[in-house]
């Protein structure tokens, strides 16, 4: 007995109707049956990412705030410098 192909398998799996061979085979096939549920499912987590996707996607206002805060922090370099001027002046 000749298994569906993974194209038809991977079509189906995405909404695409079977031709009647293929449904037929499906249905009778445990291990395509099988096969055929597993893409199934990887099509239905491609398209509703889980919450810990979403959060990695769109990180919160916070998370932003945070960057943009440590990023001019770093930008603005308004330590006075240490020379040895200050000694000399107070010599004099
Ligand atoms: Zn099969």
């Amino acid at each position: 007995m000749e298994h569906t192909d993974e194209r038809t398998l991977a079509a189906t799996a995405l909404g695409e109707e079977p031709a009647p061979a293929a449904a037929g085979h499906l249905g009778r096939c445990r291990e395509c049956g099988g096969e055929l549920e597993q893409l199934r499912r990887a099509v239905a987590s491609m398209r509703t990412p889980s919450p810990a996707d979403r959060d990695l996607l769109a990180p919160p206002e916070r998370v932003w705030t945070s960057i943009t805060e440590a990023l001019s922090v770093r930008g603005e370099p308004d330590a006075p410098p240490v020379g040895g001027d200050t000694s000399e002046a107070s010599a004099v």
